[in-house]
């Protein structure tokens, strides 16, 4: 009988996996398809600067706009492209169009912000991130100090002998490196001051208890802290609240993102809350005179 449980459950678990499987074979010619037929699209993220609340930059998330599915979130796709490498395609398409919107939006009379661009760790392993970078900044005259590449612990653990070079080459250029996610990974904040860095990004999961859960307070309060030490700039992920963003200007965090201040939007719809927070500036300035 157990036998039989057995067999019954092996075969129950088969038939499971080949559906899986099918699933994401076909999600992955969906995904080489979307790449061809640019069904990509950028959403922009505001970053503030929390003791002036002025938006100072974007983190650029990637979607998948599909014609039936509607909007797909990136980690519905962004992990199938890492084990196939399309994400080297992703990657290359997702710098190109930051870089020339971000140059489209300098040649509009925007203020200059940094663009924070997500490059995953099979980019940094597999490709020519250097020559990619370079090669698109040349192309479309996007300022490389406006550029921001966020990189993610297990990124720079994976490639520590290349990590270092990479960073060099590329920060001698101007542009600059945020850890992603800090806190999730494995690395502790020793070993990452070996690594030419310019901003942490404190996890989400520290701050979405802020200010019910006191170790994720103090866990948030010590990145701050030892971020400075190691001369990073620290930035909070997802905060939501005003006791998070309270909480933060406290302790001293230099920047955030979250839903407090904005979902990440399109680009016209970024362009269009930069062009508010300029004359709301100006209007205060003309009144200072
Ligand atoms: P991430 O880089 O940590 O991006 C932050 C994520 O948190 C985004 O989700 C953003 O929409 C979400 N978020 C920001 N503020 C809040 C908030 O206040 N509340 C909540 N609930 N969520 C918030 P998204 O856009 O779904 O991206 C998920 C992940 O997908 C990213 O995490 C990043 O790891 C990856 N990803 C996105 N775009 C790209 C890309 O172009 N290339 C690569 N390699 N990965 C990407
Ligand atoms: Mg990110
Ligand atoms: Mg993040
Ligand atoms: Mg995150």
């Amino acid at each position: 009988q157990a036998k039989d449980a057995g067999r019954g459950c092996f075969a129950y678990f088969s038939e499971d996996l080949t559906i899986a499987a099918r699933e994401r074979i076909a999600l992955e010619t969906r995904l080489r398809r979307a790449i061809e037929q640019q069904d990509l699209c950028i959403f922009f993220q505001p970053q503030v600067d929390i003791a002036g609340g002025r938006i100072v930059g974007a983190e650029v998330l990637v979607r998948w706009q599909d014609p039936v599915d509607g909007l797909i979130p990136p980690l519905r796709f962004i992990p199938i492209a890492e084990e196939t490498g399309l994400i080297l395609e992703i990657g290359e398409w997702v710098l190109r169009e930051t870089c020339r919107q971000g140059r489209q939006w300098l040649d509009a009379g925007l203020p200059p912000l940094t663009l924070a661009v997500n490059v995953s760790p099979y980019q940094f392993r597999r490709g020519d991130i250097c020559a990619l970078v370079t090669t698109v900044l040349a192309e479309t005259g996007f300022p490389p100090t406006l550029l921001e590449l966020e990189i993610t612990e297990s990124g720079l653990m994976e490639n520590q002998e290349n990590a270092t070079a990479i960073l060099n080459s590329l920060r001698e250029q101007g542009v600059r490196f945020a850890i992603d996610d800090f806190g999730t990974g494995y690395s502790s904040l020793a070993y990452l001051k070996h690594f030419p860095l310019d901003v942490l990004k404190i996890d989400k999961s520290f701050i979405d208890d802020i200010p019910f859960h006191q170790d994720d307070m103090e866990i948030a309060a010590t990145i701050v802290a030892m971020g400075h030490i190691l001369g990073f700039k620290v930035l909070a992920e997802g905060v939501e609240t005003a006791a998070q963003l309270a909480f933060l200007q406290e302790k001293g965090c230099d920047m955030y993102q979250g839903y407090i201040k904005s979902k990440p939007l399109v680009a016209s719809e970024f362009a269009e809350l930069l062009r508010h927070q300029q004359h709301a500036s100006g209007d205060t300035e003309t009144r200072n005179c």
